[in-house]
C-alpha cells in the first residue's frame, strides 16, 4: 500500500505484490491427529535483474538498467507493446490501460538518489524488507535460496536475497499453495 501511495497507483496496479503460500496435511497417528502445516507470506515486486530479460525485448529501449542497477521504465520512449510483461517471470511489468504505457517498481529511484529508503521499506511494520547493495545484503543475509513459487533464478539472475521460511524451499521441493494475491 505504500507503494500504491507513493506511486499513485489505481486500482489493479501493483507493483509491489505480497502472496501467501500455503502448504502441509494433517495425519492420523494413532489415536493422535499430527501435523506439518505450515504459513509464510513472500512480497515480490521487481528484482532488478541483473540479466533483465525485460529490457533485452524491450523494441524501443525503454526500459534501461541505470548504472546503480536500478532497472526503469522511460514512459516516453515505451509504446505500450506489453513484450516486458509477456517475458519478466516475475509479473513485475504492468500496463496502464489508461496512459497506455507499461509501469513497474523503479526501486523508488528518486528517493534512492536522495539518500532515501524505498517506501516499502520504510513502510514494512516488522522490517522485513531491506535495500542495498547486492553483496552486501549477501553478507548480511547469506546466500540466496529458491523459494517456492519464485522461478529459477538462473533466467534472469534477480538482484534478490530472501532469508527464507524453513518450508520455503533450499535443497528440499515444497508442496504448497498460492492462497492469496493482495489484489488492491
Ligand atoms: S523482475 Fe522482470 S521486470 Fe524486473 S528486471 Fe527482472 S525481468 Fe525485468
Ligand atoms: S511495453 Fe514499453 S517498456 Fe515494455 S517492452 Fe513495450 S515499449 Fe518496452
Ligand atoms: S521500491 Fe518503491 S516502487 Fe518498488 S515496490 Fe517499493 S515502494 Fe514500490
Amino acid at each position: 500500500m505504500a507503494c500504491k501511495d507513493k506511486n499513485d497507483l489505481p486500482v489493479g496496479q501493483n507493483w509491489r505484490r505480497v502472496y501467501e503460500v500455503t502448504g502441509g496435511e494433517w495425519r492420523k497417528e494413532g489415536a493422535a491427529w499430527r501435523n506439518d502445516v505450515f504459513a509464510y507470506n513472500l512480497s515480490i515486486s521487481c528484482n532488478h535483474c541483473e540479466d533483465p530479460i525485460c529490457a533485452h525485448h524491450c523494441p524501443t529501449q525503454a526500459l534501461l538498467k541505470r548504472e546503480d542497477g536500478i532497472v526503469k521504465v522511460d514512459r516516453n520512449r515505451c509504446i505500450g507493446c506489453k513484450y516486458c510483461a509477456w517475458v519478466c517471470p516475475y509479473g513485475a511489468p504492468q500496463f496502464d490501460p489508461v496512459t497506455g504505457v507499461m509501469g513497474k517498481c523503479d526501486l523508488c529511484a528518486d528517493y534512492i538518489d536522495q539518500g532515501k529508503n524505498p517506501s516499502c521499506v520504510d513502510a514494512c511494520p516488522m522490517r522485513v524488507l531491506d535495500v542495498g547493495d547486492y553483496d552486501h545484503l549477501v553478507q548480511k543475509y547469506g546466500a540466496p535460496e529458491h523459494v517456492h513459487p519464485m522461478p529459477d533464478s538462473s533466467l534472469t539472475q534477480p538482484s534478490i536475497v530472501v532469508r527464507s521460511h524453513p518450508k520455503a524451499g533450499g535443497s528440499s521441493p515444497v508442496v504448497a499453495n498460492i492462497e492469496e494475491v493482495d489484489d488492491a
